[in-house]
């Protein structure tokens, strides 16, 4: 459903992204995974239009999306959440939500945004506290909420950028669950991580990325065992 050929970033003299290749299928959670610094979030601000490509093309079920601008992608059906929380502090926890329905792949508006929002609150476990200032949120609920936001506009793929990350284990295995529920759903995410219970547990398939460049690609079992990998890891990779 989702694909990246060549793509590339440059930022100045760094090349953070280099000739990425690979496919997302439907229902399919591809693990995006590798040391910190790898271009992950880059690949991630390519696709959802964040960033302008330097080379290459991303197509959403056979058509070039490649240099719409985010809004547009948002509305083909891309959505995402983002490695440093992006909520609205002035809106409330339900209007955060509704702006995903709002500017989501369905469009929905009024009471319909609304209640799409509720049940998304819902799902994420946050139901009933739609009045909620983002302010009074804990940290795992400002993400939970993230996740519902992305969720209302019932997009074709859900980008997840270490949706997992500075969670407690109590949080990260509600949060495995979570993600597992959506899954079983048959949603099609990318899921940028570094906890590898989580990778093991839920990616149906790994693209590996260390200095930019895929360096394998696999079920998690065959690109964790990978020697490449592991020193990738372990910091060999570059000088
Ligand atoms: P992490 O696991 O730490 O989140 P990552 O794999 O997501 O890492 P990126 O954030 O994609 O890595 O960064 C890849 C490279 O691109 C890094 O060298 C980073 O400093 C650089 N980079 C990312 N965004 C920008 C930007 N807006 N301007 C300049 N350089 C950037
Ligand atoms: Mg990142």
């Amino acid at each position: 459903v989702l694909s990246l050929r060549g793509v590339a970033k440059r930022f100045g003299g760094l090349v953070a992204v280099n000739r990425m290749d690979f496919d997302v299928a439907e229902h399919e959670v591809l693990g995006l995974i590798g040391p910190n610094g790898s271009g992950k979030s880059t690949t991630l601000n390519l696709i959802s239009g964040a960033f302008p490509v330097s080379a290459g093309t991303i197509s959403l079920r056979g058509e070039p999306v490649t240099h719409l601008p985010p809004q547009d992608i948002a509305r083909r059906g891309i959505a995402r959440t983002f490695q440093l929380v992006r909520l609205l502090p002035s809106m409330s926890v339900l209007e955060n939500v509704m702006a995903g329905a709002v500017f989501g792949h369905r469009r929905r508006w009024g009471h319909e945004a609304e209640s799409v929002a509720e049940a998304m609150l819902e799902k994420v476990g946050l139901g009933g506290r739609g009045h909620m200032a983002v302010g009074q949120l804990t940290y795992i609920d400002t993400k939970r909420v993230e996740l519902a936001r992305a969720l209302a506009g019932e997009p074709r793929v859900i980008l997840l950028d270490e949706w997992l990350a500075g969670l407690n284990p109590t949080e990260l295995e509600d949060g495995i669950r979570l993600i597992r529920s959506l899954r079983d759903e048959g949603r099609t995410i990318v899921l940028v991580e570094h906890v590898m219970d989580a990778i093991r547990s839920l990616c149906d398939r790994c693209v590996v990325m260390a200095s930019g460049s895929k360096i394998a690609e696999g079920t998690p079992a065959e690109v964790l065992a990978d020697p490449d990998v592991i020193r990738a890891y372990l910091g060999d990779d570059d000088a």
